[in-house]
């Protein structure tokens, strides 16, 4: 049997540095960060890359909004990313910015490889742009005239672009993504894709004139390349890759690339079509979440409900955030929060449900210890149950199922409670002690299990069984 450590490269898009991080975004690092946790506690090699994407027209615009050139803003905005994973205790092997010098040279380097084979062309290019999606929109994404994400007209643009030979790709593509050799999940995700396909892919401009802020094309100074172009190719040169197109680094292609709906076309047919110019193989799988409504409505500035990363550290904890976002709905499909729900999960689940058992089980061995030093299950059922939750929770983690994941454990939480009040360990009765044996084995494999989603709470609980002390409340009841 082989015993090679599995690779597992996990990435997360990168942020436009134009504005805040909020939680939409947190909520897709903090999922890259429990698979991440969790594959290396399986003793597989991880690479976890994260990053922010600092080029184009929105980045221009908002500096000069606020009176800035665009590094300073870009110097500004990508530290408070940075700390914002810090903050939520996100265990990233590598922070990218595109305006770093290195990923500057290797885009440009892509960019004349392209060129040279005739990928790139130059052409007259003709289309409806939104500067907020940073995308060219059809006709038929358009609602009333308008982008439906922005609300925005978007802009007419004609000029002499370079353009991008998509189209030579729509059939490679389509058997890919069919075939799953391209994975695409959720499976309605994929379908979306496979129905875009079929009415054809456009070749794309992927240079602007207009656009100074950006890496510019090294066989034609006046242009500078599309963001997408630049932002995707994060994913090579995060890991080192130095544009060798017949040499990449040890951790490619990306086991998993993970993303919200908003930019899954792109990366289904963009993305994967620069790689196959290049001849580089394809990432494995693309997942796709979908979008926080808050209150049944729209997260949105303008409405003014948008919920921030740092309101719900300072009210919940690190803990508490990454719990509440990630048990908030299935990963995968639309959720909707708000504030009141949120506060009233915590009350429920941490502060009652797991800070409650905690205490109780900790308080019953100080008072009670056991006498052996490990602790062995002695009652089948409660083995049993541990055991079938284990399996269970196992297979929603490799299913990419965190909701689910959680929801098994607090399945044990519950189940240890009813033993609690069944058994009523604190009466002086022969089987006390096993009694609490049991519940110090199951309040440990809950503790295991949530390592990857709340490292700290995990560890302090493992704590708390092993010196057999209370300490201060997991979860303080607000
Ligand atoms: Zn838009």
């Amino acid at each position: 049997m082989s015993t090679k450590k599995k690779k597992f490269y996990i990435t997360t898009p990168i942020y436009y540095v134009n504005d805040q991080p909020h939680i939409g975004h947190s909520y897709t690092t903090i999922a890259a960060d429990v698979l991440a946790r969790y594959r290396r506690i399986q003793k597989d090699k991880v690479f976890f890359s994260v990053g922010v994407d600092e080029h184009g027209a929105k980045i221009e615009e908002a500096a000069e909004k606020k009176g800035k050139t665009p590094k300073q803003l870009c110097d500004e905005n990508s530290k408070i990313f940075e700390k914002i994973w810090q903050d939520l205790n996100i265990s990233y092997d590598n922070f990218i910015r595109t305006t770093d010098p290195y990923h500057k040279k290797i885009v440009q380097k892509v960019l004349k490889i392209l060129y040279n084979q005739g990928i790139i062309y130059k052409g007259i290019y003709e289309g409806l742009y939104c500067v907020g999606c940073e995308q060219y929109k059809t006709k038929s994404d358009l609602v009333n005239g308008k982008c439906p994400e922005h609300q925005t007209k978007p802009m007419v643009v004609k000029e002499e672009n370079y353009i991008f030979k998509l189209s030579q790709f729509e059939n490679i593509l389509r058997e890919k993504i069919e075939k799953d050799e391209f994975e695409i999940r959720p499976k309605e995700r994929k379908k979306e894709v496979l129905q875009f396909l079929k009415n054809g892919l456009q070749d794309i401009s992927i240079s602007r004139q207009r656009v100074k802020w950006g890496v510019v094309l090294p066989f034609d100074k006046a242009h500078t390349a599309y963001v997408w172009v630049d932002a995707f190719l994060n994913y090579l040169t995060v890991i080192g890759w130095d544009g060798n197109a017949k040499k990449f680094p040890k951790f490619w292609p990306p086991d998993l690339q993970l993303m919200s709906k908003d930019i899954l076309r792109v990366h289904a047919t963009i993305w994967p079509a620069l790689l196959l110019a290049l001849n580089i193989p394809l990432p494995k799988k693309l997942f796709v979440h979908g979008y926080f409504t808050i209150d049944t409505q729209k997260m949105s500035k303008t409405i003014g409900n948008v919920i921030w990363p740092n309101e719900m550290i300072e009210k919940f904890g690190v803990d508490g955030t990454r719990y509440l976002l990630l048990s908030a709905c299935p990963f995968g499909r639309d959720g909707d929060i708000s504030r009141e729900k949120l506060l009233e999960k915590y009350n429920a689940d941490l502060a009652k449900g797991l800070g409650n058992l905690t205490a109780r089980v900790i308080t019953l061995t100080a008072k009670n210890p056991p006498a052996r030093s490990r602790y062995s299950v002695s009652g089948g059922k409660v083995n049993k149950e541990i055991k079938k939750i284990q399996k269970n929770y196992k297979q929603a983690m490799d299913e990419f199922k965190l909701n689910s994941a959680l929801e098994e454990i607090w399945k044990l939480i519950g189940f240890c409670d009813r033993y609690i009040e069944k058994e009523k360990p604190w009466e002086q009765k022969d089987n006390q002690l096993s009694v609490i044996n049991d519940l110090l084995i199951a309040l440990s494999n809950i503790a295991e299990m949530l390592e990857p989603f709340l490292p700290e709470t995990s560890e302090k609980i493992l704590k708390q069984i092993k010196s057999k002390s209370k300490g201060k409340p997991l979860f303080p009841r607000i």
